[in-house]
């Protein structure tokens, strides 16, 4: 531009006002316990893995006196009250809670209550909704995953879909897991179910049943997280997947790109995914990686590396499958800003938000399907058509549906009514499945005095 030019026409007044912004990776040495770290103890998976807080005494142990005893004592309340997850944070995203609060412990403190990352990755007691922390129709496994296995771990919930649990762990742990009935350490709330099979006998069942259903073309490998299965492992099931030759697309579930990039960026796993990615480019494989990312404070220069490397050996499409949460990302802005970080600066596509599954100890997450609604009609036209995330209701029994598909709408009560165009697996021999209408509930909160009084009288 020279001096007499003015500057391009700015748009104004837009309810939402895009800034292209750079990535940063937080200062990790502003944490007592993290000052001596370097750059090459950073970027190394297995320091990271290593020093993983997985308690309270690891967490003051990094954050030092930064933080004041009150957010300690609301968190030690949650874990023996509320949580469904046990503690697990990879260095990578404890640092990116609160990056820019400063050195004053007050202001430290109330940045952490405030921090959409810590809101979900580390819930406290003061966070849970005080008068219905559960929903009454809320379910350890909301989505009956479980009893849609086939074989054990293997969801034949979608005609031509499943999805494979190939182990029940996680580099990190998030406090609105939806398999929290299976995946992480038992809590003081939830005793676990355990996969009895062996790794290996998992495996060979679930690939002798896709070899036996050529109308499955579509497995997402998931868990837990593929990245706490071992590479050799992963590599081989992949391979083996990739024999079967009516299986036409694999996704890779996994949150780690962004909680613990450095995994994905260790050579022996870029070596091996390049290796599945030729394997699956030269028989007409669409190999995508799912992650899991809910704020833009997670999107860090690490995580864009992390990115871009997969997509540089071949991994055809990287998507993030986020979950729209109270308090962590329910705004447009904090859709859009997230969304603009993963397609403009990490190569990342937004393809899904989900409503936060009915899990218990989770309404003061889960939003009323009217304001997914909202969110969805607010964050059109901003992102090119194909980046545009899709907000979808996870209904029991029913499948992903967009949040404007419902058939019917109870406001008052917080009912909608949903319907299906397919059985699931347990469903074949049942006439009225595809005329049934399936219920979903908006959080009791959110509902009109008398919507609420009913549940009231009737919720227990
Ligand atoms: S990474 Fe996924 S499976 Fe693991 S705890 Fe988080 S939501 Fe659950």
């Amino acid at each position: 531009m020279t001096a007499t030019q003015e500057p391009a026409t700015e748009l104004h007044d837009q309810p939402y006002d895009y800034r292209r912004a750079e990535l940063v990776e937080p200062d990790w040495r502003r944490f007592p316990g993290w000052r001596d770290v370097t750059e090459a103890e950073w970027r190394d998976a297995q320091w990271q893995r290593v020093h993983c807080v997985r308690n309270l005494r690891q967490l003051r142990a990094v954050l030092g006196d930064l933080v004041e005893d009150r957010f300690f004592d609301d968190l030690a309340a949650d874990q023996r009250d509320m949580a469904t997850m046990s503690m697990l944070l990879p260095p990578q995203m404890l640092n990116t809670m609160a990056p820019h609060a400063g050195t004053d412990p007050q202001k430290v403190t109330d940045a952490f209550y405030a921090d959409p990352i810590r809101r979900y990755m580390l819930p406290v007691r003061s966070d849970r909704d005080p008068v219905w922390p559960s929903h009454p129709h809320s379910e350890r496994d909301s989505l009956h995953e479980a009893e849609m296995w086939v074989t054990e771990g293997l969801t034949h919930r979608y005609p031509t879909k499943v999805l494979a649990e190939l182990l029940s762990t996680c580099p990190q742990y998030c406090g609105h897991c939806t398999r929290m009935d299976l995946v992480g350490n038992s809590t003081e709330q939830v005793d676990k179910h355990k996969l009895t099979l062996k790794p290996v006998d998992r495996q060979d069942a679930m690939i002798d049943y896709l070899r036996r259903t050529p109308g499955v073309r579509d497995v997402v490998v998931s868990g837990g997280d593929v990245a706490n299965v071992p590479w050799h492992q992963l590599e081989a099931f992949l391979m083996r997947l990739l024999d079967i030759e009516t299986v036409r697309d694999i996704r890779l579930a996994t949150k780690a790109l962004a909680g613990l990039p450095q995994h994905w960026l260790q050579p022996k796993v870029v070596e091996g995914l390049a290796r599945v990615a030729g394997t699956a480019r030269r028989r007409g494989v669409n190999l995508a990686i799912h992650t899991h990312v809910n704020h833009v404070q997670s999107v860090t220069p690490l995580v864009a590396e992390a990115a871009r490397t997969a997509l540089e050996v071949g991994v055809r499409d990287v998507r993030n499958q986020g979950v729209l949460m109270r308090g962590v990302n329910a705004t447009p802005e904090a859709l859009l800003d997230l969304c603009f970080a993963l397609q403009g600066e990490a190569n990342i596509l937004p393809y899904y938000f989900y409503l936060c599954d009915m899990i218990p100890n989770a309404e003061h997450w889960r939003l009323a399907v009217w304001e997914a609604q909202e969110l969805q009609h607010a964050i059109m036209g901003y992102l090119p058509g194909y980046a545009t995330p899709r907000i979808v209701c996870d209904v029991p029994y029913v499948g992903k549906r967009w949040v404007h598909q419902l058939a019917e709408y109870d406001r008052e009560k917080g009912i909608s009514y949903w319907t299906k165009n397919y059985r699931t697996g347990i469903e074949h021999d049942d006439p009225d499945a595809l005329r049934r209408r399936y219920p979903y509930y908006d959080p009791i909160s959110t509902l009109p005095a008398a919507g609420r009084r009913w549940w009231s009288d009737h919720g227990a």
